[in-house]
């Protein structure tokens, strides 16, 4: 069966060239019982390696079955060890975290066996060396004479004519040791049972050869009784492991080392966690930087607006609207240009929208909820389906909201203008979807009512008075006659003689578009006692030190026709020519965009750059630190890898179970932040900010993410499966053991 010529084998290590064994000359034949002792170092277990295939060698020839094998390749000898060879070591390389079963079920998965094939096998063997009670216990649990058995059921269970043994029972007690060469001599029938020990008086009884070694040679070969007529060999059959094993395989290793398995789950979440973060923050600083980057004064930047004034800078009237609305690529106007980049707010209990208030009549398609408004207080909102964090269809279709009256530039105070109620909701579609903008349409006559409330909220007020101008403050009141005034009682004491009454006060109102101003005469003046009467208000400690006006007269401070509108183009590819049309109504019209602060654009691209700079670059940190850590966690798999190798598992098995394992626990971890998603979406859990960021991200970087984790993983198996198969099965193992 095997015959060995004058077969040397040589270590090359760093240079320096050590001797395993030489020139051996040896020939074995199935039904043998070999026996081999010698000293420690005399080079039995490098003799035993050769034999296996395990290790090469580098003089002289070795036969199988009359074959010569000095050609052989690493994958002639995988063919060989699979059809010939099972191993049986001192340190008896189990899989610990497998159960008895699963141990001695390995070897024959990896050899293609079916599932309903191996099961009687399996069990039949475990019975042969007595640990039917132990088949699912974990091996980490069992003694060292009990590992050797499982060592042994494994080994036999493929039935391959040599059996290799290397100092089985060299980490036994005596009493177990017995029990073990008793075992192996029940097998050794029609085989070749090679074993390695120091102990000759256990098993001289059986041994049909001695060899002794000594330095690397044969210094005796004593033949005890010789075998005439050499059975033949009956190969191990053995196919690929099929890929129903190897997900088997692969899932069973996802999970038997709990540690393992959570320290992958927590790097692949971490991983996944941090990139999807980080790329939404990103995306969040962009359109946030929307608002930044760009005009101060413009909120609506359309590439279709045309800002519009009269060169005569007097105010639009229907009449200017009406020519306008001739021109052919004019899509409609939007009269108060103020509404469009200033905002009210609306609230409702804890809600508040801030948005744009604009004409019904601009607002394009259909409503996605609700219908449109019939009556005068009733609106419709164009905003984000999700707002924000969840769908809050439901708490604002038909409900209704309050205007807060503007406490002036950008401020708003408790007091409620007017109640609207939202009948219909219009969301933005997915190309639109990360503005934020909310846009708020009403009917005609509730944009001139509110307009009085934005303009005060863009203007400035001066009040003169008594030649000077003061910081009082002024306030409408229904109870003072047209162009009169009611002041503070105790103004009169900047009056000479006190003489306040008839005296002239003045309010000026300014903004970007106008200026206008009251002139008013001091008709009463209040205090305590008479305050309820003149004013109407019940607190007179809350009044003190006002200018009491006629409601309509400081209306007509701010209820102005519009000085400057907006027009919207149909075709943006056209707008050059309408602005040209616009002009020669004498007008002078410009579009938004220009208006867009080109130093500050400038720098907010390279900011831009930087911030693009900055998300890939964390994103490769994280990939690597994550890839390293990972790479760490496998290191502690290198020997069942190794031992899944020794067993007959090639390149391929090895990466593709590994693939499976890694797959497996990094889709649990990716499964798991989805549903951790889901829930901050839905509000189960309630995380504001993180809601924010998770509504950038959109089912592309999902699944983008995805892919990136399973080709991490792809890329860890080739590497490692690669870095495993670089040498020999005996010096991988031997390098990690
Ligand atoms: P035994 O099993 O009889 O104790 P070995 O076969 O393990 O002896 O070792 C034989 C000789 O080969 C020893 O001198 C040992 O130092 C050397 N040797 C074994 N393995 C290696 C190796 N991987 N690299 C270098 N030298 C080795
Ligand atoms: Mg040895």
């Amino acid at each position: 069966m095997l015959k060995l010529e004058n077969v040397s084998k040589f270590y090359y290590n760093k240079g320096i060239i050590a001797s395993g064994f030489t020139k051996v000359n040896l020939e074995l034949k199935i039904g043998e019982f070999v026996v081999i002792t010698g000293e420690s170092g005399s080079g039995k277990s490098t003799l035993l390696n050769v034999i296996s295939g395990l290790d090469s060698y580098e003089e002289g020839e070795m036969y199988i079955n009359g074959k010569e094998t000095s050609h052989y390749t690493e994958k002639d000898f995988e063919d060989y060890r699979r059809k010939y060879i099972a191993n049986i070591f001192q340190s008896f390389n189990l899989i610990n975290s497998y159960t008895v079963y699963q141990n001695v079920e390995l070897v024959l998965l990896l050899n293609g066996y079916k599932k309903h094939e191996v099961k009687k096998k399996v069990l039949d063997m475990i019975d042969k060396v007595g640990l039917t009670k132990f088949k699912n216990t974990k091996v980490s649990k069992l003694s060292g004479g009990q590992k050797q058995r499982v060592a042994i059921a494994r080994a036999m269970v493929k039935e391959t004519p040599i059996i290799v043994a290397d100092e089985p029972t060299g980490n036994l007690d005596s009493k177990s040791a017995s029990e073990i060469i008793e075992i192996l001599k029940n097998i050794a029938k029609d085989k070749l049972v090679i074993i390695v020990t120091h102990n000759i008086e256990q098993v001289e009884q059986y041994a049909t050869r001695i060899i002794k070694m000594n330095d690397g040679r044969i210094i005796e070969n004593t033949e005890i009784k010789k075998i005439e007529n050499e059975p033949e060999a009956k190969k191990s059959i053995y196919n690929n492991i099929s890929i129903f094993n190897k997900y088997r395989l692969g899932i069973r290793n996802t999970f038997n080392i709990k540690t393992k398995f959570l320290l992958l789950f927590a790097v692949f979440l971490f991983m996944s966690t941090a990139i999807l973060a980080e790329y939404a923050s990103f995306q969040m600083s962009e359109v946030e930087s929307l608002d930044e980057g760009y005009s101060l004064t413009f909120r609506d930047l359309s590439e279709n607006r045309i800002l519009i004034n009269k060169k005569s800078r007097k105010s639009f009237t229907n009449d200017d609207y009406e020519k306008i609305k001739q021109l052919s690529n004019v899509d409609y106007i939007v009269e108060d240009d103020i509404f469009l980049d200033s905002g009210i707010m609306l609230t409702r209990n804890e809600m508040s929208l801030y948005g744009n208030l604009l004409n019904i009549d601009t607002l394009k398609g259909n409503i996605d909820a609700g219908r449109m408004p019939k009556s005068e207080n009733e609106i419709v909102i164009k905003i984000r389906k999700d707002y924000y964090a969840k769908d809050k269809t439901n708490e604002m279709l038909n409900k209704t909201f309050s205007v807060m009256k503007s406490a002036g530039i950008n401020g708003y105070t408790n007091e409620k203008t007017k109640d609207l109620v939202i009948v219909g909701m219009q969301y933005y579609t997915d190309e639109e979807k990360n503005t934020y903008d909310i846009k708020i349409y009403a009917k005609k006559s509730v944009l001139d009512e509110l307009r009085v409330d934005i303009n005060k909220n863009y203007s400035t007020l001066k009040l003169l008075f008594n030649g000077k101008y003061q910081q009082y403050t002024v306030e409408p009141n229904d109870k003072v006659k047209k162009g009169k005034a009611i002041v503070d009682n105790d103004f009169k004491y900047e009056f000479k003689n006190y003489a306040i009454l008839n005296k002239p006060v003045k309010v000026q109102v300014s903004n970007i578009y106008y200026k206008d101003e009251l002139n008013l005469t001091i008709s009463n003046t209040y205090n305590e006692y008479n305050f309820k009467r003149l004013t109407g208000l019940e607190k007179y400690d809350n009044n003190r030190y006002r200018i009491f006006v006629n409601t309509d007269d400081y209306n007509s401070l701010y209820n102005k026709p519009s000085y400057q509108s907006s027009v919207f183009v149909k075709d943006v590819d056209n707008i050059e020519e309408t602005i040209s049309q616009l002009e020669n109504l004498g007008l002078t019209a410009k579009k938004v965009t220009d208006f867009k602060v080109s130093d500050w654009g400038a720098y907010s691209q390279v900011i831009k750059i930087i911030k693009v700079v900055v998300t890939i670059a964390l994103i490769i940190v994280l990939f690597f630190i994550s890839y390293l850590i990972i790479r760490i966690i496998l290191k502690s798999r290198n020997i069942y890898y190794t031992t899944l190798r020794m067993l007959g598992a090639t390149y391929k098995n090895v990466r593709r179970i590994l693939d499976i394992e890694l797959f497996t626990n990094s889709t649990i971890s990716y499964l798991f932040l989805m549903l951790f998603i889901y829930l901050v979406k839905t509000n189960v859990i309630a995380l504001e900010y993180i809601a924010k960021l998770v509504s950038f991200l959109s089912i592309k970087e999902y699944v983008l993410m995805y892919i990136i984790l399973i080709v991490i993983s792809r890329l860890i198996s080739i590497k490692f499966a690669r870095k495993l198969f670089k040498n020999t099965a005996i010096n991988t193992y031997n390098e990690e053991v």
